[in-house]
């Protein structure tokens, strides 16, 4: 009981991680087959449909990956990118960074990333699209599974003091925290490059 209490009023449940998760995490819907996600634009939004669920959603900490206002995080996910099309006002969609290897298509008008995509064709991610599933209304999308590049939302303003709070509520929320990504990711990295030699 003491534990209960010591836990509903702990410092760390204060943390903001990201909307979609700080009130808890919605479980993955096992028979869910995509949906559409919206930008913020109230007149001729930007909407983009997927035809599967998506895989490897996870929170991120990088300085890249398009956060909503006041989240410490974004949260990010993949699909292929043949599931993937823009149905509604594609020429709102600019680049962000055409240097950059994940090329983020945002709406020129509200900012908002509907989708990044590698060009690079010898990426180990190559084929697949993040997205972020949150622009969608439908519900059943993967739940994350992890944080990653945690250590990086220091290079973004936080305060290093902060970091163990901030792991312990990411901790809380069901998520293990890693600085690069999760070791199944970086396994499909590493097999990638091994098998490219
Ligand atoms: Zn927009
Ligand atoms: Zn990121």
């Amino acid at each position: 009981m003491i534990n209960k209490i010591k836990n509903v009023f702990c410092p760390t449940n204060k943390t903001k991680i990201h909307p979609a998760m700080d009130n808890g995490i919605a479980p993955t819907a096992s028979n869910f087959n995509g949906g559409t996600l919206q930008c913020h634009c109230i007149r001729n939004p930007v909407t983009v449909t997927i035809d599967s669920q998506t895989a490897h959603n996870h929170a991120c900490g990088c300085s890249k990956c398009w956060k909503p206002k006041g989240a410490l995080f974004s949260q990010v996910a993949v699909v292929s990118k043949e599931k993937l099309s823009v149905t509604n006002n594609n020429s709102k969609l600019r680049v962000v960074d055409a240097t950059a290897t994940i090329q983020r298509f945002a709406c020129k008008d509200c900012g908002v990333h509907m989708y990044g995509r590698i060009e690079d064709q010898t990426h180990p991610f190559f084929g697949l699209d993040f997205v972020h599933t949150e622009l969608s209304a439908d519900k059943g999308w993967s739940a994350p599974e992890f944080a990653a590049f945690v250590s990086s939302i220091i290079e973004t303003g936080t305060d290093p003091k902060d970091m163990v709070a901030i792991r312990a509520r990411l901790n809380a929320l069901g998520l293990e925290s890693y600085d690069c990504l999760s070791p199944t990711l970086m396994d499909v990295i590493a097999t990638h490059v091994a098998n490219s030699k």
